[in-house]
């Protein structure tokens, strides 16, 4: 399998460059150069357990990797879960399911994808024997996720930057208390978009990239949307065969890489119905669904901070599917949002995606509705889940712990939610760096500290 970039087909990697490289060298993202179909397998994958299945899967696109070393990779990518589903369902009604993506070490859905990354970056390191720095800009649950999936990894650096202030404290200290020498968590004075645009300059610099081993763990990375689309198959075979059609997957969404994931699987020939994209105040996407107008506003923090996102990096990979694969118009488009932040489209063909927006009011109503009808607690990003647009047969992603944001759960239920996991984070000293949010002064501490 091949992979080329959003912006030009003649880029064309294979699947270990393309995670090596995390962004293509013209900007563009990479997709696979065709999406595999799926039908010929779907029966034979039916009794799979998640790992044979994600082996199943990536056996397809890591054409490059030796069986062997991708299924040792895969096995150990889950092994720290504490469910043995790994995604397990929780049922509300018959036709309002819970697909919990919080099972893994960070208590979020990054996990599924970071905790592979981290192995295949390993086995990269190995092979070509060249240490990595990885470089990556996080709206809270991407950083710990990414510093998690690193940590202890030989050969690599992580430099996160993160919204100084605006990412929960128990995120904070997922990602500062680590006590790794390799982790330089970078706390800006910003939004989470400013430093996505100072990473994304970064990665431009191809010659800084190649001087320091740069690789992308944010989700620009295709190795992380691959990963979470063995979410979306397993959830498929675990609803009720008979009406599995029927069920629309709701997504929590900032960045779009979640549900990007969903879909592509769906384009894989999957019969999924379709995908609600849930955001938060921050709804950029929703308006985009809605009126076909793509236009960028100021981010307004919310209660549900890993959505507080404007700009969403893999809503370019829709878009070159969007616009039947002329790359020439993905970079007109991209070009003409870069400078007006706006681009307004002709016809927007929304395909299967319905979407809804919750204000930080509603997270807390619905936070308290769930937990009142069902006797279950949700987190802040799977409450905007719960929208009262849903409709018919529905799967909501849960896509963090409740526990990850006890102020919002005492303030809506009045409870105290515990994690034994995030306990030992709280009496462990903070150490974070401050910098710019300009690609020279990262550049500079990142040279540094190499
Ligand atoms: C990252 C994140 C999201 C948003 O996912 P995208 O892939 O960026 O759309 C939603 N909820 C939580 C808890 C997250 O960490």
């Amino acid at each position: 399998m091949e992979y080329i970039s959003t912006r030009n087909p003649d880029t064309k990697v294979s699947f270990s460059q393309a995670v090596e490289h995390g962004l293509a060298p013209d900007g563009g993202l990479y997709i696979p150069s065709q999406l595999p179909d799926l039908k010929p397998y779907l029966e034979a994958w039916e009794t799979l357990s998640y790992s044979e299945l994600c082996k199943a899967f990536f056996e397809l696109f890591a054409t490059d990797i030796p069986k062997e070393a991708l299924d040792e990779i895969i096995d150990r990518s889950y092994l720290s879960f504490d469910d043995p589903a790994i995604a397990p369902i929780r049922k509300l009604e018959d036709n309002l399911l819970v697909l919990e993506l919080f099972h893994g070490p960070t208590l979020a859905f990054k996990d599924f994808a970071l905790q592979f990354l981290g192995n295949l970056y390993e086995y990269q390191i190995k092979k070509l024997g060249k240490n990595i720095a990885v470089l990556g800009a996080t709206s809270g649950d991407t950083g710990a996720a990414a510093i998690h999936g690193l940590l202890g990894k030989s050969g690599v650096t992580s430099f996160i930057l993160y919204p100084n202030g605006r990412i929960s404290p128990l995120q904070e200290r997922q990602m500062t208390c680590t006590e790794a020498s390799n982790v330089f968590p970078l706390a800006i004075e910003g939004s989470f978009d400013d430093a996505q645009t100072a990473m994304k300059t970064v990665f431009e610099d191809r010659e800084f990239a190649d001087e320091v081993g740069l690789s992308a763990v944010n989700s620009i990375n295709l190795a992380r949307i691959l990963a979470q689309c063995v979410y979306y198959l397993s959830a498929f075979y675990r609803l009720p065969k008979e009406t599995r059609e029927d069920f629309t997957f709701v997504v929590p969404t900032g960045n779009f890489g979640n549900v990007l994931a969903g879909w592509m699987v769906q384009q894989m020939g999957v019969p999924i119905k379709g995908f609600q994209v849930a955001t938060n105040q921050n709804d950029i996407l929703h308006r985009l669904f809605e009126t076909g107008v793509y236009a960028q506003e100021a981010v307004a923090p919310s209660l549900a901070p890993s959505m507080d996102i404007q700009v969403a990096s893999n809503f370019e990979r829709f878009l070159y599917y969007a616009v039947n694969g002329n790359s020439d118009k993905v970079c007109t488009i991209i070009k003409t949002f870069k400078s007006t932040g706006t681009f307004v489209f002709e016809d927007f063909n929304r395909d299967t995606f319905t979407s809804s927006r919750t204000s930080d009011e509603e997270i807390a109503s619905i936070i308290k509705k769930v937990y009142e009808k069902y006797g279950y607690v949700v987190d802040p990003h799977t409450a905007c889940g719960f929208a009262e647009t849903i409709d018919g047969p529905s799967i909501i992603l849960a896509t963090a712990h409740p526990a990850k944001f006890p102020d919002t759960i005492e303030k809506s239920i009045g409870l105290e939610v515990l994690h034994p996991s995030l306990e030992s984070f709280k009496t462990k000293p903070i150490v974070k760096y401050s910098v710019e949010p300009n690609p020279e002064a990262i550049k500079q501490f990142m040279r540094e500290h190499l």
